[in-house]
């Protein structure tokens, strides 16, 4: 029980999401109406879909949603398929000013509604920032998991700080959201920035469940996209591996020519089209290698000097006249 409850904002991404909106729709509400009736939330709080350039009818569904039940649900229609992090952040940044704290959520349930509570109790201890932590796989593919898994070790080995196996399921107080707005970067990888701005923050843990219903709209191919430009957003460190490699190589070459010497002073130098061909493979490799790595970066600087926006709204649907309180 709240003396003066706050202003909840709940942020949901959602590409192509018919098969669950209704669903996920339902099952926020009634998570609304248990935190609402128990002085948890204000009511005042929302629960904003982000159609993010679908192209079936979710938006549709969003715009029912919010006739049907203004004082619950919002909107926001981006111009375009934008990706799930600029959606998430456009409507965190249109949300910011109308709320005390956001909750960021996927639209397929995979993340534990239940876990709303916790957070909420966290926020209210003094957190600015609390992060939702999977405790189990169990449900996802072996495939999945171990993808999944092995990318947050990469990722910490690759020197960016990620919360272990916390994906986009988190709140975050409207001081925070104010915070992150001044994160101009147009390679958006949130739960990288977030752990950036600081604040006091703590982990609330929860069991991830199989999606609900629909595709998952992250393939391998999206994966590994949304791996390397993780990477590559936050550290430098395989810039610096190149320059480790090339000195590597620089040992290994002069090893290669005291061998190469020593076989000649035998009297022995016929022997050696194998090792020639393998070494101009090896070092044509590392070289094409080497300049792809330097290639996405430079590809990075690109993207962020153009200074495109990182969304589009074309639409806002929100009530949110004031409710008597009582
Ligand atoms: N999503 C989005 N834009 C996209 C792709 C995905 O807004 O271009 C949303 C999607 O609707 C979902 C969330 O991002 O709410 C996570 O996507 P998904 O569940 O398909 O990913 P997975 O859980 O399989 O990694
Ligand atoms: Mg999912």
């Amino acid at each position: 029980m709240m003396q003066n409850p706050e202003i909840l904002y709940m942020v949901i991404p959602c590409y192509n999401e018919e098969a669950v909106l209704p669903e996920t729709a339902r099952r926020l509400k009634e998570k609304y109406q248990t935190l609402q009736s128990e002085s948890w939330i204000s009511p005042k709080s929302r629960i904003v879909f982000v159609n993010d350039g679908s192209k079936d009818a979710t938006w549709n569904i969003i715009q029912q949603l919010h006739q049907q039940d203004p004082d619950f649900f919002s909107g926001i229609n981006l111009a375009h398929n934008s990706g799930h992090q600029n959606a998430v952040l456009a409507g965190l940044m249109t949300v910011k000013e109308m709320c005390n704290m956001a909750i960021t959520m996927d639209a397929d349930l995979q993340d534990d509604v239940n876990a709303i509570d916790a957070m909420i109790a966290k926020y209210y201890e003094g957190n600015q920032i609390v992060y939702g932590v999977r405790s189990a796989r169990k449900t996802d593919s072996f495939f999945k998991r171990v993808t999944a898994e092995g990318f947050y070790k990469f990722m910490k080995l690759m020197g960016a700080d990620v919360v272990y196996n916390h994906a986009d399921f988190r709140l975050m107080s409207r001081r925070v959201l104010q915070e992150l707005s001044q994160f101009k970067e147009v390679n958006l990888f949130l739960r990288g920035m977030v752990p950036l701005i600081g604040f006091q923050s703590c982990n609330v843990y929860y069991e991830r469940a199989e999606r609900f219903a629909g595709e998952s709209k992250y393939p391998l191919k999206k994966m590994i996209s949304f791996a390397v430009n993780g990477i590559t957003s936050f550290s430098t460190k395989p810039l610096k591996l190149i320059t480790t490699l090339g000195f590597l190589m620089f040992l290994v070459s002069v090893a290669a020519f005291i061998w190469a010497f020593a076989v000649k002073i035998a009297g022995r130098s016929e022997l050696g089209w194998s090792s020639t061909v393998c070494s101009i493979w090896l070092i044509g490799g590392l070289q094409l290698l080497c300049l792809g790595m330097i290639g996405e970066y430079v590809g990075k600087i690109y993207a962020e000097v153009k200074q495109r926006p990182r969304y589009i709204i074309a639409e806002f649907l929100n009530q949110s006249e004031e409710k008597s309180d009582s």
